[in-house]
C-alpha cells in the first residue's frame, strides 16, 4: 500500500462522495502517477494530481420533453468539462439510465489522460444523461434530443468543447444534437464529432474505436512475434466497438466467437464472419433487436444474462460497458488460455481483475491507450472540418493505424519493467506528462 495514494485518495473521497468509479478511476491514475511525481518534484509543488481530478467546470440541467402519448417525461442531462490545458474539450455524451455524475466524472477524467496520448490537441470531458433510447420511437429520440442541445448549446463551440458518441449515442442521435445546434445558433460548425459523411462527418469515424482496439492488440502481439491470423477471440457488446472490433478482426484472419448485449450472449464457434456480421449490424443499428435474434437466425448457444469471459480464447476484447470483467471473471479468462486483453470499453475491469492480468504477466492493454482510437478519429474529423476538406478512407485508417502504433510505442516508453510492459502504468504517465507540464506553463488557471 502506498500512504501518499491513501492519503491523497481520501481527500477524493471525502469530496467526491459516493462515486465510486470516479474514486476507482482516480486510484487507478494515481498508483500509477504518484511513484513518478515523487521522481518529478515539480509536477508535486504544482499540485498537478490534485488539480487534473478537480473538474474545471460541472454542467447539470433539466432535460424536459413529451413522450408520444403527450406526458411530460423529465431528465437530467451533464456535462463535465475536466481539463482544457492541451486544447478544446473533447469526450463522448452517453444516453443510459445508469448514467450519474459519478459514472461521467470518471468517463471524463479518463479522457483527459486518453487524448493526450493521441498525442492530437484535445482536452477532456464527458456528457450525457438517464435518458434510456432503448425502447423509444425515433420521434421520442428526437424530442429528447432536440431538449438536451437547447440547453447544451450554451456551453459547447467549435473551439471550446467538441461532444461526440458513447454509449447510446450513434449516427442517429448526433443528427438531431447537430440539428437543433444549428438552428439555434444559425451556424454550421465541426461542433460535434461522429456526424454522417454528407454533412461533415469523417470516413472511419463508426470504424475507429473497434479497428483501434484491434491494431493494439496488434501491436502488443508483435512485442511476442505474434499476429492477429488465426487467434480465437471473444468480444463482448454488440454496439458500435464491438462490431468494428470483430470487422477488423476477420480483415486480419482473427476469429470471433462471441458477442453480448444487456441481456446475455452468443457462442459461435464457427466464427462472426463477415456475413454473419452484417446481420448483427442490421439487428442492433436499424431494427434495434436483442443478440439473442443472432443464436435464432444461426442455431448457435445463447446464454442468458451471461458476458463472454467463460469461453477459451487468445485475446479478450471487451466492449460493451465499466467493471463487465470481475476478478472471477479475470481469471477464467487466464485459466481458459486467454493471454491478451484489448479494452474497447472504458474502465471494463475492476481493479483486482486488473490485480489478476498483471500477476499472470500477460499483453493487457487498458482502456486510456486500447480505445483512443475513437477519440483520435474524432480529432481527423475536427482537422477535417476546421480545414473544409474529406480525406480518403484509405488517408484516414492509415493515420489512425498511426496513431495506434505511436500510442504503444508511449506506453513502452513509460511503461517498460525488464521485459514486461504494464501499458497501464505507460498510459497513466505518458497522459499525465503531456496534459501536466501545459498546466505549469499556463500558470494557475
Ligand atoms: P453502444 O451503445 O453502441 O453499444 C454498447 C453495447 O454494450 C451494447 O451491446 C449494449 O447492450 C452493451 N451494454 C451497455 N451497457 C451494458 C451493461 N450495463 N451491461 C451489459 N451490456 C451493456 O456503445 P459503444 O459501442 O459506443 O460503447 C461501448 C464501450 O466503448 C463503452 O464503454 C464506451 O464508453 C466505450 N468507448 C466507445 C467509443 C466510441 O467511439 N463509441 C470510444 C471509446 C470508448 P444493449 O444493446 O442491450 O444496450
Amino acid at each position: 500500500m502506498n500512504k501518499n495514494v491513501e492519503s491523497f485518495m481520501e481527500d477524493i473521497i471525502f469530496k467526491n462522495p459516493g462515486e465510486k468509479e470516479f474514486h476507482q478511476a482516480v486510484r487507478e491514475v494515481a498508483e500509477s502517477v504518484m511513484p513518478y511525481i515523487e521522481k518529478n518534484p515539480r509536477y508535486k509543488k504544482y499540485k498537478i494530481l490534485e488539480r487534473i481530478a478537480e473538474p474545471e467546470r460541472v454542467i447539470m440541467f433539466r432535460v424536459p420533453w413529451l413522450d408520444d402519448t403527450g406526458e411530460i417525461q423529465i431528465n437530467r442531462g451533464y456535462r463535465i468539462q475536466m481539463n482544457s490545458a492541451i486544447g478544446p474539450y473533447k469526450g463522448g455524451l452517453r444516453l443510459h439510465p445508469s448514467v450519474n455524475l459519478g459514472i461521467l466524472k470518471f468517463l471524463a477524467f479518463e479522457q483527459v489522460f486518453k487524448n493526450s496520448l493521441t498525442t492530437l490537441p484535445m482536452g477532456g470531458a464527458k456528457g450525457g444523461s438517464n435518458f434510456d433510447p432503448k425502447g423509444k420511437s425515433d420521434n421520442e429520440v428526437m424530442r429528447f434530443c432536440q431538449s438536451f442541445m437547447t440547453e447544451l448549446q450554451r456551453h459547447i463551440g467549435p473551439n471550446t468543447d467538441v461532444p461526440a458518441g458513447d454509449i447510446g449515442v450513434g449516427g442517429r442521435e448526433i443528427g438531431f444534437l447537430f440539428g437543433q445546434y444549428r438552428k439555434i445558433k444559425n451556424e454550421f460548425s465541426g461542433i460535434l464529432t461522429g456526424k454522417a459523411l454528407n454533412w461533415g462527418g469523417s470516413l472511419i469515424r463508426p470504424e475507429a474505436t473497434g479497428y483501434g482496439a484491434v491494431y493494439f492488440a496488434q501491436e502488443m502481439l508483435k512485442t511476442k512475434k505474434e499476429e492477429i491470423k488465426n487467434k480465437i477471440c471473444t468480444v463482448s457488446g454488440s454496439g458500435n466497438v464491438a462490431q468494428y472490433a470483430v470487422e477488423k478482426l476477420n480483415h486480419l484472419g482473427g476469429k470471433a466467437v462471441a458477442l453480448s448485449d444487456s441481456s446475455g450472449m452468443i457462442y459461435d464457434p464457427d466464427g462472426i464472419d463477415e456475413k454473419k456480421l452484417q446481420f448483427v449490424m442490421e439487428l442492433k443499428n436499424i431494427k434495434r433487436g436483442r443478440i439473442k435474434e443472432y443464436a435464432d437466425k444461426y442455431g448457435v448457444k445463447y446464454f442468458a444474462d451471461k458476458r463472454p469471459w467463460g469461453i477459451p480464447c487468445d485475446i479478450a476484447f471487451p466492449s460493451a460497458t465499466q467493471n463487465e470483467i470481475s476478478k472471477n471473471d479475470a481469471k477464467k479468462l487466464i485459466d481458459n488460455g486467454c493471454y491478451c486483453v484489448s479494452e474497447g470499453a472504458n474502465m471494463p475491469t475492476v481493479p483486482e481483475g486488473v490485480d489478476v492480468f498483471m500477476n499472470a504477466k500477460i499483453l493487457y492493454g487498458s482502456g486510456k491507450a486500447a480505445n483512443a482510437g475513437g477519440v483520435a478519429t474524432s480529432g481527423l474529423e475536427m482537422s477535417q472540418n476546421s480545414l473544409r476538406l474529406a480525406w480518403s478512407r484509405e488517408e484516414v485508417d492509415e493515420k489512425l493505424h498511426n496513431i495506434m502504433v505511436n500510442i504503444h510505442k508511449s506506453c513502452i516508453k513509460y511503461g517498460k519493467d525488464g521485459n514486461f510492459i504494464n501499458y497501464v502504468n505507460g498510459a497513466n504517465i505518458a497522459g499525465f506528462v503531456k496534459v501536466a507540464d501545459a498546466m505549469i506553463d499556463q500558470g494557475l488557471v
